[in-house]
């Protein structure tokens, strides 16, 4: 089942001696429960892209469709909706909340949705990733590989149709790093969920079923690696 597809994606910033092709026109699709790496040198077009894709930015041209829906053809307040539902993220930088706890901090998205915690669900994800003891800690106390893992706790949270990560394991040391790339696996195969991430992290890209290459704007597939798709 296809959940994110672009048509003739392309971002262009700036006018005319300034202009830069941020991303040339680019069609990908991504099946549910594929693991699909993003590499390319700084300044190729992953973080514009990968933007795009979560409608935190708007393109120059194209589409994107996710589980269905153009989201660009809804109304901004639509679309924060849209994105807060459908779309998990994790950033470099954790970006939590500091005066609320882990596990307020995993559950806001749903209640900035007024919806109420599948509480089991939340309990689960917070026993998968190894925070039942750091439930009611504040950002503050936990490690840079812990509050990742929250940040990936609240990416879970709404069930999301997919997950977008910016460079997870910037921030990381390397034992952390190993700990946030088997996290993002797990929530892969047991929750059969879709992820998107850009890497410098060999690892990742080595664990990913599909890796894009970026390079100036333009988007190449490169070789296949695991087999998580359905
Ligand atoms: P990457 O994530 O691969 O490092 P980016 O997507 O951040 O690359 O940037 C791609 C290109 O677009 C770069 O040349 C960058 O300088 C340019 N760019 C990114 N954001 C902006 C912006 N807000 N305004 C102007 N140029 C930008």
């Amino acid at each position: 089942m296809q959940i994110l597809a672009t048509q003739g994606l392309c971002k262009t910033y700036g006018k005319g001696e300034t202009q830069v092709q941020a991303l040339k026109p680019t069609d990908i699709a991504v099946q549910k429960g594929e693991f699909v790496a993003i590499i390319g040198p700084s300044g190729s077009g992953k973080s514009t892209m990968l933007h795009m894709l979560g409608g935190l930015d708007y393109p120059t041209g194209g589409k994107v469709f996710i589980d269905g829906t153009d989201i660009f053809s809804m109304k901004e307040k639509e679309l924060s909706v849209f994105r807060r539902r459908k779309i998990g993220f994790v950033f470099q930088a954790f970006n939590l909340v500091p005066v609320l706890s882990v596990e307020e901090n995993i559950t806001l998205p749903l209640l900035l949705d007024h919806a109420a915690p599948d509480k089991t669900y939340v309990q689960e994800v917070i026993h998968a990733l190894g925070l039942e003891q750091r439930r009611t800690h504040l950002p503050s106390q936990l490690s840079g590989g812990q509050q990742q893992r929250v940040a990936i706790g609240r990416a879970l949270a709404a069930k999301p149709a997919i997950i977008l990560a910016d460079e997870p394991t910037g921030n990381l040391d390397t034992q952390n790093s190993k700990e946030v790339l088997a996290l993002l696996h797990m929530s892969v195969q047991t929750y059969n969920q879709t992820l998107i991430v850009i890497t410098h992290n060999p690892e990742i890209a080595a664990h990913a079923d599909r890796i894009l290459r970026i390079e100036d704007g333009t988007v190449t597939e490169l070789e296949a690696g695991g087999s998580h798709a359905q």
